[in-house]
Protein backbone atom coordinates (compact mmCIF):
# COMPACT_ATOMS: atom_id res chain seq x y z
CA UNK A 1 0.00 0.00 0.00
CA UNK A 2 3.04 2.38 0.76
CA UNK A 3 6.74 1.53 0.86
CA UNK A 4 5.66 -0.26 3.61
CA UNK A 5 5.65 -3.86 2.35
CA UNK A 6 2.64 -6.12 2.78
CA UNK A 7 0.24 -4.87 5.50
CA UNK A 8 -1.43 -7.15 8.26
CA UNK A 9 -5.27 -7.90 7.64
CA UNK A 10 -6.54 -5.20 9.76
CA UNK A 11 -5.28 -1.84 10.05
CA UNK A 12 -5.31 -0.76 13.76
CA UNK A 13 -4.84 2.77 14.69
CA UNK A 14 -2.22 3.49 17.37
CA UNK A 15 -2.91 3.46 21.12
CA UNK A 16 -2.38 7.28 20.75
CA UNK A 17 -4.70 7.96 17.83
CA UNK A 18 -7.62 6.77 19.15
CA UNK A 19 -9.28 9.75 20.36
CA UNK A 20 -8.35 11.49 16.50
CA UNK A 21 -9.53 7.81 14.89
CA UNK A 22 -13.14 7.64 16.79
CA UNK A 23 -13.54 11.74 16.11
CA UNK A 24 -12.82 10.41 12.12
CA UNK A 25 -15.40 7.61 12.35
CA UNK A 26 -18.26 9.48 14.12
CA UNK A 27 -17.69 12.06 10.88
CA UNK A 28 -17.70 8.93 8.64
CA UNK A 29 -20.88 7.61 9.90
CA UNK A 30 -22.63 10.88 9.51
CA UNK A 31 -21.53 11.43 5.91
CA UNK A 32 -18.99 14.40 7.17
CA UNK A 33 -15.91 13.16 6.15
CA UNK A 34 -14.02 16.06 5.07
CA UNK A 35 -12.52 15.36 1.45
CA UNK A 36 -8.88 16.92 2.06
CA UNK A 37 -7.23 16.16 5.39
CA UNK A 38 -4.04 17.52 6.75
CA UNK A 39 -2.84 15.20 8.51
CA UNK A 40 0.36 16.99 11.42
CA UNK A 41 2.37 15.33 13.94
CA UNK A 42 6.34 14.75 14.72
CA UNK A 43 8.11 12.42 12.90
CA UNK A 44 8.52 9.20 13.85
CA UNK A 45 5.14 9.22 15.63
CA UNK A 46 3.12 6.42 13.15
CA UNK A 47 1.13 9.31 11.04
CA UNK A 48 1.57 6.84 8.29
CA UNK A 49 0.12 4.24 9.73
CA UNK A 50 -3.05 6.74 10.56
CA UNK A 51 -3.19 7.49 6.49
CA UNK A 52 -3.03 3.89 6.05
CA UNK A 53 -5.43 2.94 8.08
CA UNK A 54 -7.95 5.58 7.51
CA UNK A 55 -7.31 4.25 3.71
CA UNK A 56 -7.69 0.61 4.22
CA UNK A 57 -11.05 2.27 5.67
CA UNK A 58 -12.36 4.02 3.17
CA UNK A 59 -11.91 1.56 0.65
CA UNK A 60 -13.31 -1.34 2.50
CA UNK A 61 -16.40 -3.00 0.54
CA UNK A 62 -18.06 -4.31 4.76
CA UNK A 63 -16.25 -2.79 7.37
CA UNK A 64 -16.69 -3.89 10.96
CA UNK A 65 -17.28 -1.09 13.49
CA UNK A 66 -14.82 1.46 12.69
CA UNK A 67 -12.00 -0.87 11.15
CA UNK A 68 -11.48 -2.66 8.13
CA UNK A 69 -12.55 -6.04 7.74
CA UNK A 70 -9.72 -7.40 6.64
CA UNK A 71 -11.43 -10.20 4.27
CA UNK A 72 -12.99 -8.65 1.67
CA UNK A 73 -11.70 -8.34 -1.72
CA UNK A 74 -10.78 -4.83 -1.37
CA UNK A 75 -8.94 -4.84 1.85
CA UNK A 76 -7.10 -8.16 0.44
CA UNK A 77 -5.64 -6.23 -2.13
CA UNK A 78 -5.37 -2.99 -0.04
CA UNK A 79 -2.84 -5.46 2.43
CA UNK A 80 -0.58 -6.29 -0.85
CA UNK A 81 -0.42 -2.95 -2.15
CA UNK A 82 -2.52 -3.84 -5.04
CA UNK A 83 -5.72 -1.95 -4.66
CA UNK A 84 -6.79 -0.22 -7.89
CA UNK A 85 -8.78 2.94 -5.79
CA UNK A 86 -5.86 4.07 -4.14
CA UNK A 87 -2.51 6.07 -4.49
CA UNK A 88 0.25 6.80 -2.69
CA UNK A 89 2.35 9.56 -4.08
CA UNK A 90 5.65 10.05 -2.13
CA UNK A 91 9.21 11.41 -3.56
CA UNK A 92 11.11 9.01 -6.06
CA UNK A 93 14.22 6.92 -4.73
CA UNK A 94 16.40 9.58 -6.16
CA UNK A 95 14.22 12.60 -5.17
CA UNK A 96 13.10 14.97 -2.61
CA UNK A 97 10.63 16.40 -3.91
CA UNK A 98 6.81 15.10 -5.07
CA UNK A 99 7.17 16.29 -8.90
CA UNK A 100 4.47 18.13 -10.72
CA UNK A 101 4.24 14.70 -12.75
CA UNK A 102 3.48 12.82 -10.18
CA UNK A 103 0.54 15.84 -9.31
CA UNK A 104 -0.76 15.69 -12.83
CA UNK A 105 -0.77 11.20 -12.62
CA UNK A 106 -2.89 12.04 -9.34
CA UNK A 107 -5.09 14.55 -11.22
CA UNK A 108 -5.88 11.70 -14.00
CA UNK A 109 -6.24 9.07 -11.60
CA UNK A 110 -8.86 11.23 -9.28
CA UNK A 111 -10.69 12.14 -12.58
CA UNK A 112 -11.42 8.21 -13.52
CA UNK A 113 -14.40 5.78 -11.79
CA UNK A 114 -13.35 3.91 -8.71
CA UNK A 115 -12.74 0.22 -9.77
CA UNK A 116 -14.64 -0.98 -6.73
CA UNK A 117 -17.60 1.94 -7.39
CA UNK A 118 -16.84 3.02 -3.51
CA UNK A 119 -14.18 5.67 -2.65
CA UNK A 120 -10.56 6.39 -3.95
CA UNK A 121 -8.11 7.35 -1.65
CA UNK A 122 -4.54 9.38 -2.62
CA UNK A 123 -2.33 9.84 0.31
CA UNK A 124 0.37 12.40 -0.17
CA UNK A 125 3.63 12.10 1.95
CA UNK A 126 5.68 14.04 3.16
CA UNK A 127 3.43 16.75 1.51
CA UNK A 128 5.15 19.69 2.11
CA UNK A 129 8.01 18.07 -0.35
CA UNK A 130 6.16 19.65 -3.42
CA UNK A 131 7.30 22.66 -5.23
CA UNK A 132 5.11 25.99 -6.14
CA UNK A 133 4.07 24.21 -9.17
CA UNK A 134 2.93 20.93 -7.95
CA UNK A 135 1.46 22.69 -5.11
CA UNK A 136 -0.89 24.82 -7.74
CA UNK A 137 -1.79 21.47 -9.78
CA UNK A 138 -3.00 20.03 -6.36
CA UNK A 139 -5.25 23.62 -5.32
CA UNK A 140 -7.03 22.56 -8.53
CA UNK A 141 -7.79 19.34 -6.74
CA UNK A 142 -8.74 20.75 -3.77
CA UNK A 143 -10.87 23.10 -5.18
CA UNK A 144 -12.78 21.28 -7.14
CA UNK A 145 -12.96 17.89 -5.37
CA UNK A 146 -13.29 14.55 -7.45
CA UNK A 147 -16.63 12.70 -6.32
CA UNK A 148 -15.72 10.31 -3.33
CA UNK A 149 -12.14 11.20 -3.96
CA UNK A 150 -10.59 11.51 -0.27
CA UNK A 151 -7.05 12.99 -0.07
CA UNK A 152 -5.03 12.72 2.80
CA UNK A 153 -2.01 15.13 3.26
CA UNK A 154 0.60 13.97 5.87
CA UNK A 155 3.48 16.08 7.33
CA UNK A 156 5.43 16.88 10.34
CA UNK A 157 4.81 20.24 10.00
CA UNK A 158 2.26 22.82 8.36
CA UNK A 159 4.97 25.60 7.99
CA UNK A 160 6.08 23.73 4.28
CA UNK A 161 2.33 23.70 3.70
CA UNK A 162 0.88 26.87 1.73
CA UNK A 163 -1.83 28.94 3.47
CA UNK A 164 -4.13 28.03 -0.20
CA UNK A 165 -3.61 24.44 0.58
CA UNK A 166 -4.63 24.26 4.47
CA UNK A 167 -7.22 26.63 4.25
CA UNK A 168 -8.92 23.86 1.73
CA UNK A 169 -8.11 20.97 4.11
CA UNK A 170 -9.25 19.79 7.59
CA UNK A 171 -6.82 20.12 9.66
CA UNK A 172 -5.64 17.32 11.96
CA UNK A 173 -3.01 17.46 14.70
CA UNK A 174 -1.98 13.59 15.80
CA UNK A 175 -0.52 13.60 19.21
CA UNK A 176 3.30 12.66 20.52
CA UNK A 177 2.55 9.34 22.44
CA UNK A 178 4.28 10.34 26.41
CA UNK A 179 6.77 7.84 27.54
CA UNK A 180 4.78 5.58 29.06
CA UNK A 181 2.26 5.38 26.25
CA UNK A 182 5.84 4.38 23.96
CA UNK A 183 7.23 1.90 26.29
CA UNK A 184 3.40 0.07 26.59
CA UNK A 185 3.39 -0.15 22.51
CA UNK A 186 7.20 -1.29 22.30
CA UNK A 187 6.94 -3.90 24.77
CA UNK A 188 4.51 -5.72 22.57
CA UNK A 189 7.77 -5.97 19.72
CA UNK A 190 10.44 -6.44 22.50
CA UNK A 191 8.76 -8.11 25.05
CA UNK A 192 10.93 -6.55 27.87
CA UNK A 193 10.76 -3.46 29.26
CA UNK A 194 14.33 -2.69 29.67
CA UNK A 195 14.84 -3.33 25.85
CA UNK A 196 11.84 -1.00 25.18
CA UNK A 197 13.59 1.98 27.44
CA UNK A 198 17.01 1.26 25.63
CA UNK A 199 15.24 1.67 22.84
CA UNK A 200 13.45 4.56 23.11
CA UNK A 201 15.85 6.14 24.74
CA UNK A 202 18.28 5.72 21.44
CA UNK A 203 15.39 7.21 19.52
CA UNK A 204 15.03 10.11 21.58
CA UNK A 205 11.46 9.35 22.64
CA UNK A 206 9.99 8.56 18.96
CA UNK A 207 8.52 5.21 19.31
CA UNK A 208 7.94 3.93 15.57
CA UNK A 209 11.88 4.84 15.27
CA UNK A 210 12.37 2.82 18.10
CA UNK A 211 10.77 -0.02 16.92
CA UNK A 212 12.33 -0.20 12.99
CA UNK A 213 15.44 0.51 15.06
CA UNK A 214 14.60 -3.18 16.70
CA UNK A 215 13.78 -4.65 13.30
CA UNK A 216 16.37 -4.16 11.58
CA UNK A 217 18.60 -5.09 14.04
CA UNK A 218 20.79 -2.38 14.61
CA UNK A 219 19.87 -0.71 17.49
CA UNK A 220 23.13 -2.39 19.41
CA UNK A 221 25.63 -0.80 16.64
CA UNK A 222 23.72 2.56 17.56
CA UNK A 223 24.05 1.97 21.64
CA UNK A 224 27.44 0.94 20.86
CA UNK A 225 28.28 4.38 19.36
CA UNK A 226 26.58 6.36 21.41
CA UNK A 227 28.11 4.62 24.56
CA UNK A 228 31.64 5.40 22.71
CA UNK A 229 30.86 9.16 22.61
CA UNK A 230 29.50 9.23 26.09
CA UNK A 231 32.51 7.39 27.25
CA UNK A 232 34.97 9.61 25.21
CA UNK A 233 33.24 13.00 26.26
CA UNK A 234 33.84 11.69 29.97
CA UNK A 235 37.22 10.76 29.08
CA UNK A 236 36.53 7.00 30.19
CA UNK A 237 37.79 5.37 26.70
CA UNK A 238 40.94 6.29 24.56
CA UNK A 239 40.28 7.64 21.08
CA UNK A 240 40.68 3.74 19.38
CA UNK A 241 38.21 2.57 21.54
CA UNK A 242 35.55 5.00 20.50
CA UNK A 243 36.67 4.76 17.01
CA UNK A 244 35.89 0.85 17.00
CA UNK A 245 31.97 0.67 16.21
CA UNK A 246 31.90 3.46 13.94
CA UNK A 247 34.24 2.10 11.94
CA UNK A 248 32.34 0.70 9.13
CA UNK A 249 30.81 3.88 8.31
CA UNK A 250 30.57 5.61 5.46
CA UNK A 251 31.57 9.72 6.19
CA UNK A 252 28.48 11.28 5.55
CA UNK A 253 26.73 8.90 7.29
CA UNK A 254 29.36 9.12 10.43
CA UNK A 255 28.76 13.44 10.33
CA UNK A 256 25.46 12.97 11.17
CA UNK A 257 25.22 10.53 13.20
CA UNK A 258 28.05 11.93 15.74
CA UNK A 259 25.96 15.46 15.17
CA UNK A 260 22.80 13.54 16.64
CA UNK A 261 25.45 11.97 19.75
CA UNK A 262 26.67 15.83 20.20
CA UNK A 263 23.03 16.89 20.12
CA UNK A 264 22.49 14.53 22.92
CA UNK A 265 25.28 15.46 25.05
CA UNK A 266 24.27 19.19 24.85
CA UNK A 267 20.69 18.49 25.45
CA UNK A 268 21.68 16.45 28.65
CA UNK A 269 23.45 19.34 30.07
CA UNK A 270 22.21 21.90 32.39
CA UNK A 271 22.06 25.44 31.77
CA UNK A 272 24.72 26.45 34.00
CA UNK A 273 26.98 23.85 32.86
CA UNK A 274 26.41 24.77 29.27
CA UNK A 275 27.20 28.23 30.02
CA UNK A 276 30.76 26.72 31.33
CA UNK A 277 33.98 26.73 28.85
CA UNK A 278 33.09 22.85 28.59
CA UNK A 279 29.52 23.92 27.19
CA UNK A 280 31.15 26.55 25.06
CA UNK A 281 33.30 23.51 23.59
CA UNK A 282 30.62 21.31 22.95
CA UNK A 283 29.03 23.99 20.66
CA UNK A 284 31.74 24.97 18.83
CA UNK A 285 32.35 21.22 18.00
CA UNK A 286 29.36 20.55 16.90
CA UNK A 287 29.25 23.60 14.70
CA UNK A 288 32.67 21.79 13.21
CA UNK A 289 30.77 18.88 12.23
CA UNK A 290 28.31 20.75 11.07
CA UNK A 291 30.90 22.38 8.52
CA UNK A 292 32.13 19.20 7.85
CA UNK A 293 28.72 17.74 6.98
CA UNK A 294 28.43 20.73 4.28
CA UNK A 295 31.76 20.16 2.66
CA UNK A 296 31.21 16.63 2.11
CA UNK A 297 27.54 17.06 0.78
CA UNK A 298 29.16 19.53 -1.53
CA UNK A 299 31.84 17.09 -2.96
CA UNK A 300 34.52 16.80 -0.67
CA UNK A 301 35.74 13.21 -0.14
CA UNK A 302 38.11 13.52 2.94
CA UNK A 303 39.79 9.93 4.20
CA UNK A 304 37.14 8.38 6.06
CA UNK A 305 39.63 7.07 9.06
CA UNK A 306 42.01 9.89 9.61
CA UNK A 307 38.71 12.32 9.79
CA UNK A 308 37.17 10.04 12.49
CA UNK A 309 40.01 9.49 14.55
CA UNK A 310 41.00 13.38 14.15
CA UNK A 311 37.63 14.32 15.23
CA UNK A 312 37.68 11.77 18.12
CA UNK A 313 41.44 12.71 19.14
CA UNK A 314 39.84 16.74 19.31
CA UNK A 315 36.44 15.42 21.17
CA UNK A 316 38.92 13.56 23.55
CA UNK A 317 41.09 16.18 24.07
CA UNK A 318 38.91 18.80 24.69
CA UNK A 319 36.52 17.45 26.53
CA UNK A 320 37.62 14.05 27.95
CA UNK A 321 40.91 14.66 28.61
CA UNK A 322 40.99 14.22 32.50
CA UNK A 323 41.92 10.61 31.24
CA UNK A 324 45.38 9.68 29.94
CA UNK A 325 45.49 8.49 25.87
CA UNK A 326 46.52 10.46 23.35
CA UNK A 327 48.51 8.43 21.38
CA UNK A 328 46.41 8.39 18.49
CA UNK A 329 46.03 12.05 18.73
CA UNK A 330 49.83 12.75 17.79
CA UNK A 331 49.70 10.65 15.17
CA UNK A 332 46.28 12.01 13.32
CA UNK A 333 46.69 15.31 13.94
CA UNK A 334 43.27 17.98 12.54
CA UNK A 335 40.73 17.06 9.90
CA UNK A 336 41.42 18.94 7.11
CA UNK A 337 38.18 19.65 4.58
ZN1 LIG B 1 -12.78 -5.18 3.93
Amino acid sequence: MSEQGELPAISLPLPWHTREWSLLNQQLAAGRLPHALLLVGRQHTGKSQFAIALSRLLLCAQPEGSLNCGTCHACELSSSGGHGDFRWVSPGEKSRVIKIDQIRDMLRFSNTTAGFGLRKVIVLSPADSMNVNAFNALLKLLEEPAKDTYILLVCDHMHGIPATIRSRCHILRLPTPDTETSLDWLDRTTGQRDRSETLLSLSDGLPMLARELECRGNADELEARRLSVEGLLAGRITVHQAYVPWSEMEVSEFLEALTVDLQRAVGSQSLPRLRTRRGQLLFELLDEVSRMRRSVSAGANPGKQLLMEALFSKIHRRLGADTPDGSILEQVGEPTL
